[in-house]
C-alpha cells in the first residue's frame, strides 16, 4: 500500500507546523487543481493519497486529482453498513482505472455486536463510528505521509476553518500533512465539476439526499443543512476522522 513500491516508512518526514502555515496562505485564492499540482510537485517521493467515502466532493476530488496524478491511491473505509448506491460508485471509479484501497474496521458487525450489544450506532454512535471508521483511518494514516481530503469550509461550522495544508496525527503522536484542496469550494462548485466532467457520482443524491455516510445514520435532510441528514437528532456531526 505503499506509493512507487518503496516505503519510506514514517521516519525521516516530520512536517513543520510553522512552515505548513505559511505554505498554506500562499496557496489560499489558487485553484484546487494548482493546489494538487503543488502538493505533488512539492512533496514528489512521499506516500500521498486521497480518502473518500463517495460523497459529491470525493468523486470531484478523485477524477481532478487523477488528471495530475493517475495512479493516486484512493483509500476508502467500508464500515459494513454502506449504501448499494455507495458501492457502485466506488466500482465505477475502479472500473475507470482508480487505485481503490479498500479498508475496514478490525472487527466484523457481528463480532460487535456480541461484544458492544446490537445497533451500537442508535446507542452510542461515537464508540460505533470509532470502530468503524476513526481506527481504520489511523491505520490509513500510517500508509501515508500526506492526506488529501475533500472537505468543504461551508459545509458545517465544524469545517469553516480548515486550512488548505494542516496536519493530522497518527496512533503514535507523528503528524501526516493534511491537505484539503476543495476548502473554499460551494456545493454548486462542486456540481459544476461533476456535471462539466462526467464523474460518477452516488445515485441517492438524486433522490434528495446532500451527505451520505453509513445506511442506518444517513437520511434525507429535514431542511437546508447540506449534513442535517447525518445521525439526525443526536447532536452528532462529525464521525471523528477530521479530528485526527
Ligand atoms: S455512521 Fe453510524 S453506522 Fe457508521 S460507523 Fe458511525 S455510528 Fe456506526
Amino acid at each position: 500500500m505503499t506509493e512507487r513500491g518503496s516505503d519510506p516508512g514514517n521516519a525521516g518526514f516530520a512536517p513543520e507546523t510553522e512552515r505548513l502555515a505559511e505554505q498554506s496562505a500562499a496557496l489560499e485564492g489558487q485553484s484546487a487543481e494548482a493546489i494538487l499540482a503543488w502538493v505533488f510537485q512539492h512533496w514528489a517521493g512521499r506516500r500521498i493519497g486521497l480518502s473518500s467515502a463517495f460523497g459529491p466532493e470525493g468523486c470531484a476530488l478523485i477524477h481532478l486529482a487523477r488528471r495530475i496524478r493517475p495512479d493516486v491511491p484512493v483509500y476508502t473505509i467500508d464500515t459494513g453498513y454502506l449504501f448499494p448506491e455507495t458501492l457502485a460508485v466506488r466500482e465505477a471509479f475502479r472500473a475507470q482505472g482508480a487505485d481503490i484501497r479498500v479498508v475496514e474496521p478490525l472487527v466484523t458487525i457481528r463480532a460487535q455486536a456480541e461484544r458492544h450489544g446490537p445497533d451500537l450506532f442508535a446507542r452510542d454512535p461515537d464508540a460505533c463510528c470509532h470502530l468503524r471508521k476513526v481506527e481504520p483511518m489511523r491505520r490509513v494514516l500510517d500508509q501515508l505521509d500526506v492526506w488529501i481530503t475533500a472537505i468543504r469550509r461551508d459545509q458545517a461550522a465544524t469545517r469553516a476553518g480548515t486550512p488548505i495544508l494542516g496536519t493530522a496525527r497518527r496512533e503514535d503522536g507523528s503528524l501526516v500533512v493534511k491537505v484539503a484542496p476543495l476548502v473554499a469550494w460551494t456545493r454548486k462548485d462542486t456540481w459544476r465539476y461533476l456535471l462539466d466532467h462526467e464523474v460518477p457520482y452516488n445515485a441517492l443524491l438524486d433522490a434528495g439526499y446532500t451527505s451520505i455516510g453509513c445506511e442506518p445514520c444517513t437520511a434525507r435532510p429535514p431542511g437546508d443543512d447540506e449534513r442535517g441528514g447525518r445521525w439526525s437528532g443526536t447532536g452528532k456531526t462529525e464521525c471523528g476522522i477530521h479530528h485526527l
